[in-house]
């Protein structure tokens, strides 16, 4: 396989062996379980955590003479992926029977796509320390998960679970273009946020929604490329760096004894944090590909694809862009907010018509804070973004300060209601009496002719007067309104 960019990794991202350096090159295989409520080719429930056996059809199961109807709405899946994936899809594909024994899967092989899958080449952006990547997609197939075995239930038996077989899995195979685990990492978390975004995988790797087939090779910078090993099923983010560094540094070591890799099939060992052989590699001849002569091919009609085209969401890349130019935030504040879909939309609903960069300090800072310490997500928020965008509305027009408004945050989040009422009937409003505030800076000047002093050849001891003057208006006067004055008077500038 070919790498899509022609690009050397930097120096940073070089491994350090005995005899110099040397460059990780990995391709990944994501297995995605395509989110919809009923199985690839049978009509029973996908949903995830029923049971043993609840979630089984006939054909599941493989029975004599059961044959497998294609769910028209998990190709639509494939297909939207695929265009979020900017890639091409192929209006002709055709299922194969890829052949191999295993308890888990009764029928005695899985039905994939091989030689003509659903969507074609793509590619995916992934910024990692404020570096672009640009990775190639090479494909994505559809096919049929298997079951599970369970071994660890009896001492002497062994289970078999077939509630996931059949459910949909959509594999994206990228090209061999990363580089490192970070790389890697920031790739997988990519591809699950599109996937999230498009609805069309939940992307949850605890429930194995979503684990990667990692392959992993290592060169000289800049040479060809070496002998791979794959790693199989990881499903955690954080594995899946582990993995891939123990693996490079394990094939560093043998290349650099002398030896030479041995292209297999390897399994990573969570507890011990290590990779160990699994089997020597399969080939694609070991399989027995052929069409599965129970399906016709797929074909797609133009009209329907561009009806899905059209009815994609904004994706974050879109998004992330949007928010910057519109909102005028950071790119970081951004990526933050676009990370899940119902977060760009909270602050969206909070910012429009408002101070956007003000919006998103308080989404970001006080409610993703607050959130995160109670364990709480966005969707069981206490605080509503009408509620909080009524917060920021306060503060932008004046109406109260900064300070009183985590105070009033502090209200809506425990006790509900409008923060527009609360203020009004709490008597928060910031004071505009500048009599009022004016005395207060008098006062303190009065009481303090020590402190006013130093203040002259010490301006940072201006915090101080302000501190006291807030003090004595009850956190209601506008700080800056009060700093001001405070200068005026002392005759600081
Ligand atoms: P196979 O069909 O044997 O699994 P593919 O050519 O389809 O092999 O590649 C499978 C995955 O391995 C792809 O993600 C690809 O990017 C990756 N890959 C291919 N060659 C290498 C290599 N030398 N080092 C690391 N990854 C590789
Ligand atoms: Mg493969």
């Amino acid at each position: 396989m070919m790498e899509s960019a022609k690009r050397v990794a930097e120096k940073k991202d070089w491994v350090k062996g005995a005899t110099g350096d040397w460059e990780i090159v990995l391709g990944l295989e994501v297995h995605a379980q395509v989110l919809a409520k009923s199985k690839l080719f049978s009509g029973a429930s996908a949903e995830f955590g029923a049971e043993p056996n609840d979630h089984v059809s006939l054909v599941d199961a493989a029975m004599p003479g059961m044959l497998p109807v294609i769910n028209e709405y998990c190709v639509e899946q494939a297909v939207r992926t695929g265009l979020g994936l900017k890639a091409r899809i192929n209006k002709h594909s055709v299922f194969d029977r890829k052949n191999y024994f295993y308890p888990d899967l009764p029928q005695g092989y899985q039905i994939s796509q091989y030689k003509q899958p659903v969507v074609g080449e793509g590619s995916v952006h992934v910024d990692v320390d404020g570096r672009s990547v640009e990775v190639g997609i090479e494909r994505l197939h559809l096919e049929q998960d298997a079951g599970k075995s369970l071994h660890d239930q009896h001492p002497s038996m062994s289970f078999v679970d077939l509630n996931r077989s059949g459910c949909a899995l959509m594999e994206i195979v990228s090209k061999p273009d990363l580089r490192s685990a970070d790389e890697a990492k920031a790739y997988v978390t990519k591809l699950r946020q599109i996937m999230r975004y498009l609805g069309t995988c939940d992307g949850n790797m605890e429930e194995g929604s979503l684990r990667a087939d990692v392959n992993v090779s290592v060169r000289r910078p800049g040479a060809e490329f070496g002998t791979r090993c794959e790693i199989k099923n990881v499903n955690s983010i954080r594995f899946m760096g582990q993995a891939i560094d123990y693996e490079a540094r394990r094939q560093i070591g043998i290349i650099e004894d002398g030896g030479s890799i041995d292209q297999e099939t390897r399994l990573f060992d969570a507890r011990k944090g290590e990779t160990r052989s699994m089997r020597s590699k399969e080939e694609a001849h070991d399989y027995r590909y052929f069409p599965d002569p129970d399906l016709l091919p797929l074909e797609l009609e133009d009209a329907w694809i561009e009806a899905i085209a059209m009815g994609l969401p904004e994706l974050p890349d879109a998004k992330i862009a949007r928010f910057i130019r519109d909102y005028g935030l950071s790119t970081y504040d951004a990526a933050v907010l676009v990370a899940e879909r119902a977060s760009a939309d909270f602050f969206e609903q909070v910012a429009r018509g408002r101070d956007g960069k003000m919006a998103a300090n308080w989404v970001i800072n006080e409610l993703f804070g607050r959130l995160n310490k109670e364990g709480k997500t966005i969707d069981s928020s206490p605080l509503s973004a009408a509620q909080l965008g009524e917060i920021v509305e306060l503060i932008g027009s004046g109406v109260i300060s900064g300070k009183i408004a985590k105070d009033v945050f502090e209200i809506v989040w425990t006790e509900g209601g409008s923060p527009k009422d609360i203020v009004e009937r709490r008597g928060l409003k910031q004071l505009t009496d500048m009599g009022a505030i004016a005395k207060a800076v008098d006062d303190i000047i009065a009481a303090n002719p020590d402190k006013v002093e130093q203040v002259k050849t010490k301006p940072t001891m201006l915090g101080w007067f302000v501190g006291q003057a807030m003090k004595a208006t009850g956190g209601k006067a506008n700080p800056q309104t009060v700093s001001d004055m405070l200068k005026e008077k002392l005759g600081i500038n």
